[in-house]
């Protein structure tokens, strides 16, 4: 069987996965409101203590195989959860649910679970709202143990293939270290943030595949093509063969690209290109410093924020980014202050209560509204820059006056850190993600404005083909060469070189080597990427000559409207003679 699902197709060199399936039970059956004989009052109840004990066990099994250098972020978003399970409303009240009204197990703890959420979605405080999908998490655990589910993980998920419905980006990294070779999950968009996580972590993923957990057998052989958005299902021998081979293939080029490693990123007309890495997690700064990265073009910030009940204090961001400035030993970093919201909640896998999240409060909207939450931050990001060369940068930008009020709020952050005898650098360069085409066709006056300019394609082709970058069901519409999409990136770069500023590019169109040759042509020199792109698009730069890049550019965009471009970019691009 085959299934498959439109990806943007990012080629890696880890893009295929053979293994055994192992489908987590993530399935909670429908729950109806059911009474019991008062007779079997005490029996439910026991039930319900057994259920509540069996999702505890999950988690404390979970939490020791948690190996030792793992972030504290992962440990802390399961101990959370075990606290969840202790908190009386939900290890008592439903029990109370059970003996007044003869509720079932399942009802009574349905019926705390709609208190509780009403609560969190009643929150004022936009953070603590996130954490309703923590409680989902933990209710869903009892409900699955009530199920007669909730089978502890194997202890090692070496060489498996995940079938998961979705996945939190802990699940991500817990897997990660347990060895998963692979997932495959039935929601999310190739550049939903577990995706981008999981590509981070080199591991090939298939998103979006609908009712995989269902479609898909319990242990049964898997290939995943990451690159091609293809699950096959016991594939016949000859396929085996023939996947069997490709890794092979991509091990051998892997190996080749390693040899030149060390050779910087030159054009072959002599231009040197700037290639960085994007970061999130702890791990990815030794990826970063094995793939001989010039720095980090993005460190994304949110994952500080990510599986706890309370921010960060400004001690324990200032202790995680001096850890990245001096785990990266000296090579520059770009700290993007927070986004959270929309594919980035606090526990991944919800959103931020607004019809629409990714129209809603999130990012610079949710800091500038929440200073409590912002300062903080600043506050660490500047005193970091005391240690090492530290960027600070600023996403979804739209409007010229929310740039006035956050360049405001980092002056007037500077001012009190000098009261206070803190250090920072006074020259710390601020940059702005261009990410909105608001912000992509004004660009210029945002130019004039900042140090620096970085494109971010995730969110920009996001909002102008209005395309969900979540949804399954759109995303074979996200196409990062609609004619819409490449003008508004000419406009940003032009824009950035008229202004004498430094440009990048950090959405993953730029660590997508298909797309290398066409970036150069468009003018940019600085790309951000997950480190394990960098091997191949070094190579892609090294035998790349500008000038003919630019040619081909220009005859490229003299076409652009001039119907079905695919052909005429393959044809100017992607071909050997592109070189
Ligand atoms: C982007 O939007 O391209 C980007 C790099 O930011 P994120 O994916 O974190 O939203
Ligand atoms: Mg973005």
């Amino acid at each position: 069987m085959t299934l498959s699902c439109l990806g943007i197709g990012i080629s890696s060199l880890h893009e295929i996965a053979i293994g055994d399936a192992y489908l987590l039970q993530q399935h909670t059956p429908e729950i109806n409101k059911r009474e019991i004989s008062a007779e079997s009052t005490e029996q439910e109840v026991a039930r319900y203590a057994n259920a509540l004990t069996s999702a505890r066990n999950k988690l404390t099994t979970i939490r020791q195989q948690i190996p030792g250098e793992t972030a504290k972020d992962i440990r802390a978003f399961i101990d959370t959860h075990l606290l969840m399970l202790e908190d009386s409303a939900l290890s008592e009240a439903p029990i109370e649910l059970i003996r007044q009204h003869h509720y079932s197990a399942e009802w009574a703890l349905q019926v705390r679970r709609d208190e509780l959420v009403k609560i969190f979605d009643e929150m004022e405080d936009p953070y603590l709202r996130t954490r309703k999908d923590d409680v989902e998490h933990v209710v869903g655990l009892v409900q699955i143990a009530l199920a007669g589910g909730n089978e502890p993980p194997p202890d090692n998920l070496h060489d498996r293939i995940v079938v998961a419905r979705d996945l939190t980006p802990a699940d991500t990294i817990l897997m990660k270290h347990q060895g998963v070779a692979a997932f495959v999950t039935e929601f999310g968009g190739p550049l939903s943030h577990t995706a981008i996580l999981a590509r981070s972590l080199g591991i090939p993923a298939v998103v979006g595949i609908h009712q995989a957990t269902q479609l898909l057998q319990q242990g049964e052989t898997l290939v995943v093509d990451g690159a091609q958005g293809v699950v096959l299902a016991q594939p016949s021998p000859k396929m085996l063969v023939h996947y069997q081979n490709r890794m092979r293939a991509l091990e051998l080029r892997e190996a080749e690209l390693r040899r030149h490693i060390d050779l910087p990123a030159f054009t072959h007309d002599g231009e040197r290109i700037a290639l960085f890495a994007n970061i999130e997690l702890p791990e990815d700064i030794d990826a970063t410093l094995q793939n001989r990265a010039d720095g980090v073009g993005l460190f994304r910030t949110e994952f500080l924020y990510m599986n706890r009940r309370t921010p960060p204090t400004e001690e324990e961001q200032l202790e995680a980014y001096l850890a990245a400035v001096d785990g990266l030993k000296g090579i520059p970093i770009t700290i993007r202050t927070l986004d959270l919201g929309a594919d980035k909640t606090t526990s991944g896998n919800g959103c931020l209560p607004s019809v629409n999240p990714a129209l809603g409060l999130r990012a610079i909207r949710l800091c500038l509204k929440e200073p409590r939450l912002f300062i903080p931050q600043l506050r660490a990001i500047l005193r970091a820059s005391a240690k090492g060369p530290v960027r600070l940068m600023i996403p979804m930008l739209s409007s010229l006056q929310q740039l006035q009020d956050t360049l405001d709020l980092i002056e007037q952050t500077k001012r009190d850190l000098q009261a206070e005898g803190l250090d920072f650098d006074p020259q710390i360069p601020v940059g702005g993600m261009i990410e909105i085409p608001a912000a992509a066709i004004t660009a210029r006056s945002f130019a004039r404005q900042l140090d620096f300019l970085s494109i971010g394609t995730n969110d920009l082709i996001q909002y102008t083909l209005a395309v969900d970058r979540m949804d399954e069901e759109v995303n074979f519409l996200f196409d990062p060469l609609h004619p819409a999409v490449l003008q508004l990136i000419r406009t940003t770069i032009d824009a950035a070189l008229e202004a004498n500023i430094p440009i990048g590019m950090c959405g993953e169109m730029a660590g997508d080597p298909r797309f290398t040759r066409l970036l150069l042509g468009m003018g940019l020199r600085e790309l951000s990427m997950q480190p394990s792109a960098l091997l191949e698009t070094r190579e892609i730069i090294r035998s790349s000559n500008l000038k003919d890049l630019g040619q081909r550019t220009r005859e490229f965009f003299a076409q652009l409207y001039e119907g079905e471009i695919t052909p005429l970019f393959d044809r100017l691009f992607t071909n050997d003679h592109a070189h």
